[in-house]
């Protein structure tokens, strides 16, 4: 199928990362402002398929070692093909691009970042035609329902400019279409488990009220694609009952992820970032975290590219959510989800968000409480924790209330248990350690960089078995 490509094609290359050093040519990324990926459905009429276009430079034009704005297009038609089926199919994008040899391909829409290797440079791989190649065979081999198919690739910086609102324009139309539903309205929601190539024990679950990770694929383009695509990543999850309407727990979806998971997550609740909180593999177009300094919640988004108001940059954070982990206190996100009226909801939404960056804040401030906008602060208003909280308490920031019933709870001290008591909770085979203290320089110091103070670190050893010779159990005092 690929013969006539310089380089392999196949699903080994997925996960492939590509550094600096080793790379031919950055298209999007971090550096570049526009950038996008956009799949268009079109009448049959106005797709010529098989055609692919380059507007400007082509890879072989482009200088080693190199940035560039970059811009996708792929325009499909077929019978069966609805609107509600381009973000899915663009989605998929990310897959197909990673299993080229040496071609890497990070997160989706307007955050798109991809590189070429040297390498598959050296071989050969010098021009858009040879990925435009492989996308159009791998679209129609694994979406038959696509008939048509044709991609313009664009490196002209102008035009990549000009495109640049149109896309941003036509995914907000996309968005848009889900607002307003509630979950409650129906009896399905969709999972996706299009990441567990690089975080196997991730999915996400899609409803109306909480948008994919990636911000890529709402609940209607998940109904759309489990009907044309049976067997694809994105299938459908009847709900079944109801466990926790306000953190948002059903039992059916616990067994899909249960089962999707391979038994690694056991539950999943959708609206809060502590407990069981929904896993993230590191697509998200952001991440709320929690701040323990003040009890509230930050939120960063990919873009933005200083410190948070804790002094940790998105890298660090994106880190600590990612890899299909349920990680108290980090909760990966889209910008949609962020419009939901069930964002956090059980972490008390919008009231416990104290700081964000101004440009989401501009994005999104028409869906959030009026009267909580002035009180969150930005990157504008405050520079570090102690500012934040000068800041919170001056705006009378409802997080503050929290602070003061914390301060009026009664002390009550805990009661020293006895020794024999203490001895009879840990039967003496196969009894489970509830907590303990690892001695100082135990873990690698990369692992604890970054992390908050005050963090508790949870660690699980698998099929661990641990011999002792004695066991003693000693009664400390206070
Ligand atoms: S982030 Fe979630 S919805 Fe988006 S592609 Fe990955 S698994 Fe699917």
């Amino acid at each position: 199928m690929f013969e006539d490509i310089p380089v392999d094609v196949g699903i080994i290359y997925e996960g492939e990362r590509i550094r600096g050093r080793d790379m031919q040519l950055e298209l999007g990324g971090p550096r570049e402002t526009y950038k996008f990926e956009l799949v268009q459905a079109k009448p049959m009429d106005e797709v010529e398929d098989g055609k692919m276009t380059i507007v400007g430079k082509d890879i072989k034009e482009l200088p080693e070692g190199t940035n560039t704005p970059f811009g996708m297009i792929i325009d499909v038609a077929g019978a069966e093909i609805e609107k509600d089926l381009e973000g899915v199919i663009e989605r998929r994008l990310h897959e197909y691009v990673n299993f080229i040899e040496g071609f890497m391909h990070l997160n989706q829409r307007y955050d798109i970042q991809m590189r070429l290797s040297k390498k598959s440079y050296q071989k050969g791989f010098n021009s858009f035609n040879h990925l435009g190649t492989v996308l159009l065979r791998l679209y129609k081999s694994e979406m038959p329902f696509i008939e048509k198919m044709q991609i313009t690739f664009i490196t002209e910086p102008a035009k990549v400019e000009e495109w640049y609102p149109r896309a941003m324009g036509l995914y907000e139309a996309r968005d848009a279409r889900a607002r307003g539903m509630s979950d409650d309205e129906v009896d399905v929601f969709y999972g996706c488990s299009l990441c567990q190539s690089f975080a196997p024990t991730h999915l996400c679950v899609i409803t109306p009220q909480r948008y994919a990770n990636c911000g890529a694929i709402s609940w209607f383009d998940g109904r759309a694609t489990a009907k044309v695509d049976p067997k694809g990543p994105v299938f459908e999850i009847p709900k079944g009952a109801l466990i926790d309407p306000v953190k948002g727990e059903y039992e059916q979806v616990n067994k899909v992820i249960r089962d999707k998971s391979l038994g690694e997550i056991e539950r999943v609740q959708l609206y809060t970032a502590f407990g069981y909180p929904h896993t993230s593999c590191g697509c998200f177009e952001g991440c709320a975290f929690y701040i323990p300094e003040v009890d509230g919640y930050g939120v960063v988004h990919r873009n933005y590219k200083s410190k948070t108001v804790n002094g940790l940059d998105f890298v660090t954070i994106s880190d600590l959510t990612a890899g299909g982990r349920q990680v108290d206190g980090f909760h990966g996100l889209s910008i949609e989800y962020m419009r939901s009226p069930k964002f956090l909801q059980a972490d008390g939404g919008w009231d416990r968000v104290v700081w964000m960056p101004k440009d989401i804040m501009d994005r999104i401030k028409e869906y959030m409480p009026p009267e909580i906008v002035p009180k969150i602060a930005t990157e504008e208003s405050v520079q570090d924790l102690d500012g934040l909280k000068k800041w919170l308490r001056e705006k009378s920031h409802p997080i503050v209330g929290r602070w003061k019933a914390e301060e009026e709870k009664p002390k009550e001290a805990a009661a020293p248990q006895p020794a024999q008591q203490q001895a009879q909770q840990f039967p003496m085979a196969g009894f489970t350690v509830p907590t303990m203290e690892l001695p100082a320089g135990a873990l690698p110091a990369a692992m604890l960089q970054g992390l908050p103070q005050g963090v508790t670190l949870k660690i699980i050893l698998k099929n661990a078995k641990i011999r002792a010779e004695r066991v003693i159990i000693r009664a400390e005092k206070e």
